[in-house]
């Protein structure tokens, strides 16, 4: 597989560029500075300095200011750095311009981030929604300024006559796009029979901003063992475990990639099939920081993504994790009035797990209906088949036929009862 791994060696020294127009808050700025900061530390980069332009338009050439422009070229200079990494996405002109005037390596958040989701894809299918992200990304990139003219000379052979490298590039992106989209589809329909398989369980999906304690939930639910770690986007597979709620309800929950600000639309879409549990799912938990100082901005990012894969009226509860680290009862106050369905809880120190799975169980209906059928002892099997899906209460046998009374949720007993008529049939 090819991989379009990064500018980004261990190691290198870069400098982070932020560009603020007059309209956003100071606060929001050096926040996401911040996380771009600890973006370009997950994936290798040693962080010199950190750059902020406050400007009233965007410079369409070179994105910052020729001012400014001259000031990071000389602190690129003279702290030797081998990289700038800006926090909004730059047109492929204005990188170019940038390295040209800069004489070093310039990306941007969403090359950063593909990156770093290409340095943690573990399976098979990660690997390729991140291909798929990073070709998708490269397409519009590949322009005449990047294809140097000995590669045009050592590439006879290659392309067809008249042709430019360059569309022969396009060409091969084109058609590797097209290869990892059918691998997808395939790796997708693997996943339906899995799906098939979960027989009726309700499903809860955990989503959040990452880092905010998605897997350390999941593992205390459900005494899983996933990986924790103080790092954006540990996780990018899903994961479904069972969790036992009271009066030995069960559920499936589901824990995912996390999300973030200016999360890469291409990356969301490529990710449609790691999100299918989450689009999918009866009931989603939205596992939020409340230690951050800036909640709400994150929490924007994330119901942003939810509406981009089209989920944002799906049943939901607001889960406060972190509630060790937050010490004002102010806040805690404030959040409550705010998300009245909302629940505090530490998933780390297992506190306020119980609260959070009646609110799960109160949101999630498992309301149950008993029913008696009755089938032809000749076809008994079908009593194992009630068995899986509902709950079996008493069995009795009557002229031949055998007399099954169960206690199942509305939806499984009416499937049930409609197999028992084509029985009959
Ligand atoms: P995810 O990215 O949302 O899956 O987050 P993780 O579950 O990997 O957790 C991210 C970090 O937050 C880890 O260092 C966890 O140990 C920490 N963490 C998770 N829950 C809590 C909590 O309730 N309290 C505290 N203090 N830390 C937590
Ligand atoms: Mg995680």
């Amino acid at each position: 597989m090819t991989k379009i791994r990064s500018k980004i060696k261990s190691r290198q020294k870069a400098i982070l560029m932020g560009v603020g127009t007059s309209d956003i808050a100071k606060e929001e700025l050096e926040e996401s500075l911040e996380e771009l900061r600890q973006l370009a530390v997950t994936a290798g980069a040693e962080v010199i300095n950190v750059m902020l332009q406050r400007m009233t338009s965007i410079n369409p050439a070179t994105y910052i200011g020729k001012g400014k422009a001259k000031e990071l070229s000389d602190e690129v200079k003279s702290r030797e750095c081998d990289l700038v990494i800006f926090d909004d996405e730059l047109s492929p002109a204005q990188a170019g311009s940038l390295e040209r005037i800069l004489e070093c390596s310039v990306i941007d958040r969403t090359g950063l981030i593909l990156d770093i989701f290409a340095l943690h894809a573990r399976t098979k299918e990660a690997k390729i929604q991140v291909e798929l992200a990073q070709n998708k990304y490269l397409l519009p990139r590949l322009t005449g300024q990047w294809t140097h003219l000995e590669r045009q000379e050592g590439a006879i052979g290659t392309r067809g006559p008249g042709e430019t490298q360059l569309e022969t590039d396009r060409r091969a992106v084109r058609r590797r796009i097209s290869k990892l989209e059918k691998e997808l589809d395939k790796i997708d329909s693997q996943r339906a029979v899995r799906r098939a398989n979960r027989r009726g369980f309700k499903l809860a999906a955990a989503i959040g901003y990452t880092n905010a304690g998605k897997t350390t939930l999941l593992n205390a639910l459900s005494g899983a063992n996933a990986l924790v770690e103080d790092k954006l986007f540990a996780t990018l597979d899903t994961i479904v475990r069972k969790v036992s709620l009271r009066k030995g309800d069960e559920l499936l929950l589901s824990d995912t990639v996390g999300f973030i600000r200016k999360l890469p639309h291409d990356l969301v879409a490529s990710f449609k099939s790691t999100l299918s549990e989450t689009i999918e799912a009866d009931l989603l938990l939205h596992v939020i920081d409340s230690s951050q100082p800036n909640i709400t901005a994150r929490m924007e990012a994330v119901t942003s993504v939810l509406h981009e894969i089209g989920i944002e009226d799906k049943p939901m509860i607001h889960v406060f994790n972190k509630s060790d680290l937050v010490e004002s009862s102010g806040k805690k106050k404030s959040l409550m009035k705010s998300f009245p369905d909302g629940v505090f809880i530490s998933a780390a120190r297992g506190e306020g797990l119980e609260e959070l799975k009646d609110k799960i169980y109160e949101k999630i209906s498992f309301e149950n209906v008993t029913k008696t059928v009755s089938i032809p002892v000749s076809e008994s099997r079908f009593l194992s088949e009630i068995h899986s899906s509902g709950r079996v209460l008493n069995v009795s046998q009557m002229d031949g036929q055998i007399l099954i009374e169960f206690e199942a949720t509305v939806e499984a007993a009416s499937k049930i009862q409609n197999k028992v008529n084509k029985l009959a049939e």
